[in-house]
């Protein structure tokens, strides 16, 4: 055994973060693959070293590089997942150490490949978050060869490679949705299928996988490649241009805060004069103009995603997405609907804020979402837009073949792949019913009270400004909650107080006298800035986020806050909202930075609003002991449920895995809310709440029972919100939350609920 393995590790590590960026420029992607093998097995000295890459079309592992097997084994072993030792890999997603390989009864001999002699045998699988590109192997002929070190080294350098690897898995084409047939394995698989429900709707269409939309023409080289000149080089760049500026303005029309802001990459990189250069330079050399454009394309792809930089490396999706317009601008394609989802159902790994306000200006049928949880941003702004949306763990749908037919009942979480004629027409049917549902808005009335005549105030949650118009018409009595963070979210970098001004003047423009409740920035968690580099943080959710952000960039912070009292000043009163506060401390730095930035303006000169009332969220356990001196300090309570039980229970709210444990209905949830609520209301401040919890009718029997008389609910549930209040009493209500919070179970806590939803 060699002894100095601990340094030739560390090299092996610094050489394949060099591999990594040599592959910047390179077109022959085999090529960096037998590179990366040989200078893996180098370092490890080892006799083997191959790479099998999953290709998830045709579902298999695929032999594409090696060194020390058979040359002519590369692409023609193959092996499904479980199948041998590597697919074992690959499914456990654990490495596998053999010192004697043969002897285990997994291993499995490919004859072309000349494995035999190697007993020692080391596989790690390669993967980003929850994709399995393939499966990095080392054999050596001694047994007991590989060490526990050489794990750690492998290990290491297989998520080192793994972005440029699925990069050149991505260029090999083997995502190329025409390159592979009809797969009716999987859709026969996926019939049907349970999500959770993160939008409501129902949507019946073909189907499309985001993010693969013009990818595949990027490894596309065409044999009608050669007959383009320059002219059909710049008539495709001015196309592009043309049809980007008219996408802006549809996505404008719909959505004012994003303006213009969303494909402000795409218009940098066009405008960009070394971008088109390089291309231009590989025309002058002889590459045929749209091979030019895919070099090109390839290499800054190359470069954004093995950058540290979450901003940089969001610029990849841009990039394929604005080279796959060109390319397709030269053969004069159809670009109607350019990213080849209108009228679809688009199903997605993950997907950013502003990918779903891409897609609404797309006019897609719906999303189904593979990652992500139904309180996640991506999930509040589908609704806020109407976009159906289910969320389900189940990857595979990512391998369903474009076009495939699927009917998504977003209400309940049901998606159906191929669905039968009957599944059709029921839905057809039930849709019909629920649209005589929507006269339930003409009946709403403009105050709400209980049977027994208790006035309830109904606010709505506001994320977007065109939801303003919805609100007002059913008749909201204000807004509990602006969540100001939609418009940093979908921009490219902070927006400047003179952005935000119009944003915030908007929201009391359109309902003057009533409240406007506006939350200061709250980023982090799942609320990530592409700009930003919060996803350094392992655990965002616990990080820097909210109100934590706020503080410690004050500048960002007063910009927004001097926005607000700007925009305020012809308002009677406003209402300003810190969330996430954790101590009284906080809450006094934050009011304390308010009352500056009201100085600052004065003795600027800048007429503003003198006197807004200054409130917080309550969504963190620890202001349970300290309720009464913060109900001495604010004006005003929010109860953000959402986070308040993922803080109380340790569950991540975006995590589908642990949905189950999401338990608003755990009595400790429970008592908890009703302990805090007791405290205000003797302090005689408001107190509403203003997360999920709050238009779901067993909840709202629990609220008004315990004091609350206020509720803030996106828009489209205040019908139901006042339908389900006016059909109940007030005794009922306090007869109702002393029997749940005398349960101490959660199954006692739940069967209660579920007697009264089966009551109602
Ligand atoms: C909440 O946490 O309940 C809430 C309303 O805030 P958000 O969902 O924006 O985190
Ligand atoms: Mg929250």
């Amino acid at each position: 055994m060699p002894k100095n393995k601990k340094r030739d590790h560390l090299n092996l590590l610094c050489d394949i973060g060099d591999l990594a960026t040599l592959l910047t420029g390179s077109s022959n992607i085999e090529n960096f693959l037998q590179r990366t093998a040989v200078m893996v097995s180098r370092h490890l000295e080892a006799e083997v070293c191959s790479i099998y890459l999953f290709d998830d079309q045709a579902r298999e592992l695929v032999l594409k590089a090696t060194i020390g097997l058979n040359p002519e084994a590369v692409n023609s072993v193959r092996m499904k997942p479980g199948e041998g030792l590597v697919g074992v890999t690959l499914i456990k997603q654990q490495p596998i150490r053999e010192g004697s390989a043969s002897r285990n009864p997994q291993f499995k001999y490919f004859e072309e490949s000349g494995e035999d002699r190697f007993e020692s045998f080391l596989s790690v699988p390669i993967s980003r978050g929850i994709e399995n590109i393939g499966v990095l192997v080392v054999q050596h002929e001694k047994r007991d060869y590989f060490d526990e070190m050489d794990v750690m080294a492998l290990r290491a350098a297989a998520s080192q490679l793994a972005s440029a690897i699925e990069n050149a898995r991505l260029l090999m084409g083997m995502n190329n949705p025409k390159s592979v047939a009809a797969n009716s394995t999987v859709v026969e698989q996926l019939k049907f299928i349970r999500g959770e429900s993160a939008g409501s709707g129902y949507a019946s269409a073909p189907s499309t996988v985001f993010g693969k939309s013009h990818g595949w023409l990027l490894s596309e080289a065409s044999e009608s490649d050669a007959a383009y000149t320059l002219k059909h080089f710049y008539r495709a760049v001015q196309l592009t241009m043309d049809q980007l500026q008219e996408l802006q303005s549809r996505v404008a029309e719909r959505l004012p805060e994003s303006a213009s802001l969303i494909f402000t990459a795409h218009f940098m990189i066009l405008k960009d004069e070394r971008f088109i250069q390089e291309i231009l330079r590989h025309i002058e050399k002889g590459a045929p103009p749209p091979e030019a454009v895919r070099i090109v394309a390839r290499h800054y792809i190359t470069l954004f995603s093995s950058s540290p930089y979450m901003y940089l490396r969001e610029k990849v999706n841009d990039m394929e997405d604005l080279a796959g317009r060109i390319l397709a601008n030269f053969q004069l394609r159809d670009m109607e609907a350019p990213l080849q989802c209108k009228g679809r159902i688009v199903i997605a790994r993950e997907l950013y804020p502003s990918d779903i306000l891409k897609l609404a200006s797309e006019e897609v049928a719906g999303i189904i979402l593979v990652s992500g949880g139904v309180t996640s941003h991506v999930a509040i702004l589908a609704r806020s837009m109407q976009i159906p949306l289910i969320i389900a763990d189940r990857p595979e749908l990512l391998t369903l073949p474009e076009e495939t037919a699927v009917l998504m009942d977003a209400d309940i979480g049901n998606i159906y792949v191929n669905p039968s004629e009957k599944v059709i027409h029921q839905f057809e049917s039930r849709n019909q019913a629920k649209a005589a549902t929507s006269l339930l808005a003409d009946a709403m009335t403009p105050t709400t009270e209980t049977r027994d005549g208790q006035r309830i105030y109904l606010l709505a949650n506001i994320n977007l400004l065109s939801e303003l118009a919805l609100a007002r018409d059913l008749k909201a009595e204000g807004i509990g909650l602006y969540r100001s963070e939609f418009p940093f979210l979908i921009r490219n970098n902070f927006p400047s107080e003179q952005e935000q001004y119009p944003i915030y003047k908007r929201l009391f423009d359109e309902m003057p006298d009533k409240i406007i409740t506006i939350r200061t920035l709250d980023v982090g968690g799942d609320k990530i800035l592409a700009y930003s580099d919060a996803a350094a943080e392992s655990n965002p959710e616990l990080g820097l986020r909210s109100i934590r952000f706020s503080l410690r960039n004050p500048d960002i912070f007063e910009q927004q806050i001097k926005a607000i009292l700007r925009a305020g000043v012809e308002t009677k009163s406003i209402r300003i909202m810190f969330p996430m506060i954790s101590s009284v401390d906080e809450f006094q730095e934050a009011r304390a930075l308010v009352k500056d930035c009201g100085d600052d303006l004065q003795r600027q000169h800048l007429s503003h609003h003198p006197r807004p009332e200054i409130g917080m969220m309550i969504e963190l356990p620890s202001v349970m002991e300290i309720m009464d001196e913060l109900a001495a300090e604010a004006d005003f309570f929010s109860i953000g449920t959402n986070d308040f039980v993922q803080y109380m229970l340790a569950v991540d709210r975006t995590n589908e895995k642990v949905a189950e444990y999401y338990q608003p209905w755990h009595p400790s949830v429970l008592r908890s809310l009703a302990r805090i609520v007791g405290v205000v209301i003797q302090q005689h401040k408001e107190i509403s709440i203003c997360g999920e919890m709050a238009h779901e009718p067993e909840y709202i029997l629990f609220f008004l029972g315990i004091g609350v008389r206020s509720l803030s609910v996106d828009p489209q549930f205040l019908p139901r919100v006042q339908q389900v209040i006016r059909r109940l009493s007030l005794s009922d209500a306090t007869e109702y939350a002393q029997m749940l919070l005398a349960e101490s179970t959660v199954k006692g806590t739940r069967e209660i609920m579920d007697k009264y939803s089966g009551a109602a």
